[in-house]
């Protein structure tokens, strides 16, 4: 294996020296896993002359996690161990796992031994034939069925049906970025499944390949079925910011529009009941309707506006771009 030695760190970032590989791995009460995870990296990779370095963040676990993480990381500078404060949860490990990390290439793994590192020269092949992004398939899930591998089947169906990405299974950790892809993102909830679909978005070629996945032999899952639901609404609301972001008015415009019009058809109706069943105005709930129908276009409406300005903050506040290049030709910087 070809290690590199540590350079100091530059001032504001914690990226250290350059790797070709970036495996980040969080880690949240997993003392019985990490020794046997490390070997079964350095089983699969050290003699691969791949020049890669780990970076374990360790999500505030109360067990021995991190007393282990040092012990593996000791006199190994390619083994980077990051420790939170306290448990912000996979995603926000992850997101400092991606900051930290300086390879070209980033692969993101469980720490349970769920994943096996054996799939990561697969993975890295198929980056080398021109992906951007190569998503792990658990094509042989091994998680009980009925909470888990079925509600996550039917999550994947419909995340793929809205997203126009078609990959079998989001829910894998373990898959393989090129470093540009991640750069630009920021990761909120538990968006980091979705990173495939944003990079896609923005044009990058995805593929998958199936991966091996084995039986959780120690601690337990950190998650339940409510996870399901909370990853359906996290894309729910991606499909809205993607789609939309730059365009709120016309998302509360569409549905203003359609209430007003609504409000307009209870008051045609009011008159035209009048005029023909000789109904009173005060003897159907449609002038009501009416007016609640108009009230609420309005205020969905000023809503949009509202939306719009708030855009417009966010992006002239940060300088964001509201596209992404993939090449600039004789462009400066
Ligand atoms: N994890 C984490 N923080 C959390 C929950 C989980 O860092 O708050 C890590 C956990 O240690 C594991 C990975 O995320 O490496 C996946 O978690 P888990 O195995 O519980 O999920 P499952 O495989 O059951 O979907
Ligand atoms: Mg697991």
């Amino acid at each position: 294996m070809t290690m590199t030695i540590e350079s100091s760190t530059t001032d504001s970032s914690l990226q250290s020296s350059n790797y070709d590989v970036s495996i980040f791995i969080p880690v949240y009460n997993e003392e019985e896993n990490i020794k046997l995870l490390d070997d079964q990296i350095k089983a699969a990779l050290d003699g691969q002359s791949i020049n890669y370095e780990v970076i374990y963040v360790d999500d505030g676990s109360s067990d021995k996690s991190f007393e282990v993480l040092k012990s593996v990381a000791q006199g190994n500078s390619h083994i980077k161990v990051l420790k939170f404060r306290r448990n912000f949860g996979q995603t926000a490990a992850m997101s400092a796992g991606i900051d930290a990390a300086s390879g070209k290439v980033l692969i993101p793994m469980d720490s349970d031994l769920q994943n096996d590192p054996s799939d990561i020269p697969n993975l890295l092949a198929k980056i080398n034939e021109g992906y951007d992004v190569v998503s792990g398939w658990r094509k042989n899930r091994k998680d009980t069925f009925i909470n888990r591998t079925l509600p996550s089947m039917m999550a994947n169906k419909l995340i793929s049906w809205l997203s126009g990405v078609n990959l079998h299974d989001y829910g894998c950790t373990l898959k393989a970025y090129r470093s540009e892809v991640l750069k630009d993102i920021r990761l909120y909830g538990e968006l980091h499944r979705f990173i495939p679909i944003c990079a896609s978005w923005v044009g990058a070629k995805v593929t998958e390949i199936p991966v091996k996945h084995h039986e959780r032999q120690f601690g337990e899952s950190k998650y339940g079925i409510n996870r399901t639901f909370k990853v359906v609404l996290d894309l729910m609301l991606m499909k809205f910011l993607t789609d939309y972001i730059t365009k709120p008015i016309y998302v509360f415009g569409g549905i203003a529009f359609i209430s007003i019009l609504l409000s307009f058809a209870s008051f045609v109706g009011a008159i035209a009941l009048k005029f023909t069943n000789h109904i009173q105005l005060d003897g159907t709930p449609l002038p009501l309707l009416g007016a609640m129908f108009f009230t609420v276009g309005v205020q969905i409406f000023m809503m949009g506006i509202l939306a719009d300005l708030v855009m417009r903050t966010y992006y002239e506040s940060q300088n964001k771009r509201t596209y992404s290049l993939e090449e600039a030709l004789n462009l400066h910087d």
